[in-house]
């Protein structure tokens, strides 16, 4: 950081601001418009795109806004419907500014085209979302050539660049985002030539996972990328099947779909504690951080949820913040920790509750399997076994407990959850 300046045209520092919301998607935009119906006087949003509304902006599909406006929309009509909204509240929505850095007690540095400077609101709402995992991390061996995008980075390219990288790629992976993917594709009168799962079905619930066939993509289960081949973009890849046996499919791109990481990286680099098994803050039932001047919502708190539910949170977030600025939430003292045992669970959220608190917050704990499972989810506390219910689940199906019932048996202390899988 060599230019700190302490104020800033634009946003005009000088001016105390009592809620700062970092990401303009579906959960920031609702959290705000929430906080200033509630009668908070200055609450603003920080986006560090030139356009507020988060991912829905380059989903230029439809099925948008359902829960929110009662009418399908595309995507960047849900984001416009959003920002107007939120604006007609009077919230402050300030694009071309990203939170560089978050600090203890709330201290952001943000930067702008005017500099770097830091403000101070009295609360911060962390909303940064998810992002695809790329393929660096997927460690997939092969050429390193052009033609392998995210979904998001596809829909960038086509809805916002008006341009088309390619006509008959393979796609990877059968998540929700996979469907936007293939709708994306077909915008564009891209092809796709195959979808692949590595797992034993598609990962999406149906009718989604109706789509490939009836669009004519074969959709090849059990079956994984080993190696992308090409010259200077993608020419073939080479996929391993049911039985092992690998085989070439002729391609020019490759679209990497879902396993959606939390963009938390402004809490790995700060003073947040982050849980390993969501990837983003860790957070009591009001969303809360381990620094409680901070507080997280939407896609942020755990991968993934939809636009619609990921603006539901951003509203009850809204809510729980304007309680906790006139003093209505309960101090972080006394807390359980839910902790997550054996391969079966991929994370609990969230991941302390404070059971004083008399202020409802998330009704109930979410969880997520690492793969298909059928036993019974079991909760120990130190007293032994207090909780439990059978449990047939797969991966990216919803799973959620009530908190009331798990506090009703420990109130401090750890519980930890895990899957009894009955032995064959
Ligand atoms: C590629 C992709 C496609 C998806 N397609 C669909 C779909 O078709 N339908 C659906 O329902 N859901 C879809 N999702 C899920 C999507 O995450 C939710 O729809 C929804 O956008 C989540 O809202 P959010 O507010 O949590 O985050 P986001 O919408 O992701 O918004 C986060 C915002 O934070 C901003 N930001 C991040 N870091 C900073 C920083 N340091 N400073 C300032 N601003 C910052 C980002 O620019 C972004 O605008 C998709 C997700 C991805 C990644």
């Amino acid at each position: 950081m060599t230019s700190l300046t302490l104020t800033n045209p634009a946003l005009n520092t000088a001016v105390p601001i009592d809620v700062a919301i970092i990401g303009s998607g579906p959960s920031g935009l609702a959290a705000a418009t929430v906080l200033k119906a509630a009668g908070v006087g200055r609450v603003v949003v920080l986006e560090r795109e030139q356009q507020a509304g988060g991912i829905p902006l380059s989903c230029g599909h439809p099925a948008f806004g359902l829960r929110e406006f009662r009418q399908l929309l595309s995507g960047p009509n849900y984001s416009a419907r959003l920002v107007t909204q939120a604006q007609k509240a009077g919230v402050e929505i300030h694009t071309q500014t990203t939170v560089a850095e978050i600090l203890r007690g709330g201290v952001l540095t943000v930067a702008t085209s005017d500099g770097i400077f830091r403000i101070t609101p009295r609360r911060v709402i962390y909303a940064t979302g998810v992002r695809e995992t790329p393929r660096s991390a997927r460690l997939i061996s092969g050429a390193r050539v052009q033609g392998v995008l995210s979904t998001g980075a596809l829909q960038s390219m086509i809805y916002l660049q008006q341009r088309r990288p390619f006509v008959r790629p393979l796609v990877v992976g059968s998540e929700l985002v996979a469907f936007s993917a293939l709708m994306t594709c077909r915008h564009a009168g891209i092809r796709p030539v195959a979808m692949i799962e590595a797992e034993q079905s598609a990962t999406a619930r149906w009718p989604c996972a109706l789509y490939p066939r009836m669009k004519g993509i074969k959709l090849h289960t059990s079956t994984q990328l080993v190696e992308i081949k090409g010259n200077k973009s993608v020419e073939e890849v080479v996929v391993a099947g049911p039985d092992g046996q690998t085989r070439s499919i002729e391609c020019d791109g490759v679209i990497l779909t879902g396993k959606f990481t939390p963009e938390s990286a402004l809490a790995r680099c700060g003073h947040l504690h982050v849980d390993p098994a969501t990837g983003g803050p860790v957070v009591d039932q009001w969303g809360r951080c381990s620094d409680p001047v901070y507080f997280a919502t939407g896609n942020l708190l755990r991968p993934v949820e939809t636009a619609g539910r990921s603006w539901a949170e951003g509203q009850q977030t809204g809510q729980w913040v304007a309680q906790d600025l006139s003093g209505k939430l309960p101090k972080p003292a006394k807390s359980l920790n839910i902790v997550i045992q054996g391969k079966h669970l991929k994370y609990a959220m969230p991941q302390v509750i404070c059971p004083n608190g008399d202020t409802e917050g998330m009704v109930d704990i979410q969880m997520r399997v690492t793969e298909r499972v059928s036993g019974t989810l079991v909760a120990h506390s130190k007293m032994g076994p207090i909780w439990k219910r059978s449990l047939n689940s797969r991966p990216e199906r919803r799973i959620k407990v009530p908190i009331s019932e798990i506090v009703s048996q420990a109130t401090d202390g750890t519980v930890n959850f895990e899957v009894e899988v009955p032995s064959k």
